[in-house]
């Protein structure tokens, strides 16, 4: 059951001593009753209330840690069922597959360690080597998996074997590094849980259907073991819909524990663009790990966008950072342009200069991610603050002139800017990006 703010702020020390991060123990009872915050904050919370507010507290769904280090992969702590109502939390993890009979294992894993892009300023990576001990051998098991840790060593390990022998053999060289074991079921979980919990490992439970899933995962709750991901048993588009979409509404709506963790998905088929489109189906509904056999590039780039499009805050827009940018090989004299750092504005004028091959300086102005005409409309890209950012920039130092080119839309700011920057030539662009480039071209052959 969902707590308010006041009734959880009945329960705190109520001293404000601000030691949690938030001003107030009543900003922070907010917190926490919105699911933003851990009561392990405040470091004067009584076992009372630990034993009350606990529970109620925690995300609906658990967070769940493969990997070790900066580049460990965090899944789960998902809160909504939808995006617009707030945002989706942790990215999914992707994993490639890798069976121990495998005749290129190590360049299988190299080509996770390579996977990385970069995409509208964020680094995007394959962060998961999924390692099936398919020759039921385990000497076989943990040299693949000794081979994939030297040769991906930033990408968490997925255990996939049912020879618990084979398990415990593998993990002997993943200590610390928190990998997830595949997968406990009826009929082997006590001993499951017995090897995750000593390695220090997370565990996949696996059942066909959601009520033997819960029931499964409620037992093993009990036993004292709460790092657990699900795996429904959903093969087919149709029955992952269904049963991923099942276990998010359950867990957040209806606040049922049994299924409160992070789904895994493997979409992997013989045809890699079925592959893609069952990837895609995880990416879009709730899956939070999903296992692919192949990561060809074109696949990848696919994956990581709508991932990447899936997980940003709608309420926040995409930015790049104030700064002033040199395109090309510009020089003292090349033209200054003024844009705002909304991701969409910065690469596609970004993209119209560099098609112009005429070098130049962007400067590229903090407006809270807006365009340039919505930044203009709300105050943010003004002639005073313009000016500002101009005169406090240090551009005058990359420059030899003191001429500014800003966006046809907001010529009506020229006049004011020109004020505003004494000395400085206001020159209006083009309103649409796709026009610099013969704008510059020009520019530059009257210079
Ligand atoms: Fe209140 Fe605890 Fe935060 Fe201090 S740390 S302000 S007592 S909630």
């Amino acid at each position: 059951m969902a707590l308010s703010g006041v009734e959880i702020f009945k329960h705190l020390p109520k001293t404000n001593c601000k030691k949690c991060g938030f001003p107030t123990c009543l900003a922070f009872a907010m917190k926490l009753a919105a699911k933003q915050a851990s009561l392990d904050l405040c470091p004067d919370a009584s076992e009372e209330a630990k034993a009350f507010l606990g529970a109620a507290s925690e995300p609906p769904i658990r967070a769940i840690t493969i990997g070790a280090g900066e580049k460990a992969l965090k899944v789960g702590e998902e809160t909504v069922l939808f995006r617009h109502e707030k945002k989706f939390i942790n990215p999914c993890g992707f994993a490639l597959l890798i069976k121990d009979t495998d005749a290129d294992i190590e360049a299988r894993a190299k080509s996770v360690a390579a996977s990385e892009i970069e995409r509208v300023g964020q680094k995007l990576r394959v962060e998961l080597v999924a390692v099936q001990n398919e020759s039921g051998d385990p000497g076989k098991f943990a040299d693949a998996v000794k081979k994939v840790t030297e040769n991906a060593p930033n990408a968490g390990i997925i255990l996939i074997s049912t020879d618990t022998a084979a398990l415990e053999s593998a993990l002997g060289g993943l200590a610390g590094k928190k990998p997830l074991i595949y997968a406990a079921t009826a009929e082997n979980a006590d001993k499951m849980v017995a090897i995750a919990k000593a390695a220090g490992a997370s565990l996949v439970v696996k059942a066909d259907g959601l009520d033997a899933l819960s029931g499964l995962t409620e037992k093993i709750a009990a036993a004292g073991f709460k790092d657990m991901v699900l795996d429904p048993g959903a093969r087919k588009s149709k029955d992952m819909v269904e049963q991923y979409t099942q276990i998010r509404r359950a867990a957040v709506k209806k606040s049922l524990k049994p299924l409160g963790y992070p789904v895994i998905s493997f979409a992997v088929d013989k045809d890699p663009y079925v592959e893609l489109s069952l990837a895609a189906v995880g990416i879009a509904k709730y899956a939070s790990i999903i296992v692919v056999s192949d990561i060809s590039r074109w696949k990848t780039l696919a994956m990581m966008a709508l991932r990447q499009n899936v997980y940003t805050d709608p309420q926040v827009p995409m930015q790049v950072g104030q700064n002033v940018y040199k395109v090309g090989d510009a020089k003292a004299e090349s033209p200054l342009m003024i844009t705002t750092n909304f991701s969409l504005t910065y690469f596609i004028v970004l993209g119209e200069v560099e098609n112009s091959k005429v070098p130049a300086w962007l400067a590229v102005m903090e407006t809270e991610g807006l365009s340039v005409l919505t930044s203009w409309a709300a105050g943010k890209f003004t002639a005073a603050k313009i000016a500002q950012y101009i005169q406090e920039s240090g551009v005058e130092k990359n420059v030899s002139h003191k001429e500014l080119i800003i966006p046809g839309y907001v010529a009506v700011l020229s006049g004011a800017l020109e004020e505003k920057l004494p000395g400085w030539k206001i020159t209006v662009g083009p309103r649409e990006a796709n026009a610099l480039p013969a704008f510059l071209k020009n520019k530059s052959a009257a210079a």
